[in-house]
């Protein structure tokens, strides 16, 4: 469903991808894992249209991204939760959630106000209030649902759960858990390796802007030398 080649990307003249390689298949819950730096907001960032390749190719459903506006990227079924949530402060909780809705795909049974506040609860009784006015938890859920109103196919998420609660971190995983029951495809990026292990069918470990390892949960879970070398904080 995605594939990137040799992918390389810089800020200025400063270089941050270094030939970034990966793939995910439909259906699958894939993460990118490393330390701070190491290239993942670029690389989120970059398969979004956000940063500008400067070589290499990422395929999504067979359909070139490199070079293509950002805009008509999320159009063609990505949908991202960005690092920092990014809520609108002065919209209001569903002034946020309908702002960006779109089915571009015309894809069936869509994602509705209904479906997120099914999803999340805690939202429906927020309605009226404004952005700046929720919780680090609350943005992050309008975040997510303010993503699966898009209607994406592929649903990216940078720093899922960074700053939350243990509490509401555990939520959005079950959250995130649900949607992946309902066959949605995910690329996360997260700190917390155990909750990731659970989620994830594949791991790529990104080291100076390049994947330099990449396997299962049950393969990083054996591995106790990749963890260490490239995953201890
Ligand atoms: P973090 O978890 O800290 O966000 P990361 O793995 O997501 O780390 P990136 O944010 O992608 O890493 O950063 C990769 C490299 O690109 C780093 O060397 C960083 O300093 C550099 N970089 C990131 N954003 C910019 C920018 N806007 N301008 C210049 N350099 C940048």
């Amino acid at each position: 469903m995605l594939e990137l080649k040799d992918v390389t990307a810089h800020y200025g003249t400063s270089q941050a991808l270094f030939g970034m390689s990966l793939s995910l298949q439909a259906g699958e819950v894939a993460t990118l894992l490393g330390r701070n730096g190491m290239g993942k907001t670029t690389t989120i960032n970059t398969i979004m249209g956000i940063v500008r390749a400067s070589g290499g190719s990422i395929r999504f459903d067979g359909q070139e991204l490199v070079g293509r506006p950002s805009f008509r990227t999320a159009n063609l079924g990505l949908g991202l939760v960005p690092e920092g949530r990014q809520i609108f402060p002065n919209l209001t909780m569903m002034e946020n959630l309908v702002a960006t809705a779109s089915n571009h795909l015309g894809l069936p049974d869509p994602w509705t106000v209904e479906k997120v506040f099914a999803l999340f609860p805690e939202l429906a009784t927020r309605i009226g209030s404004m952005g700046n006015l929720l919780s680090g938890g609350e943005q992050q859920m309008l975040a997510i649902g303010r993503a699966l109103m898009t209607n994406p196919r592929l649903l990216i998420l940078d720093e899922a759960t960074e700053g939350l609660a243990p509490l509401v971190r555990r939520r959005i995983w079950e959250a995130l858990t649900q949607i992946r029951g309902q066959g949605m495809s995910i690329l996360v990026v997260d700190k917390n390796l155990a909750d990731l292990m659970k989620i994830a069918d594949r791991h790529f470990i990104v080291q100076r802007g390049q994947v330099e390892w990449s396997g299962t949960s049950a393969e990083l879970a054996a591995d106790e030398a990749v963890r260490r070398r490239y995953l201890e904080f």
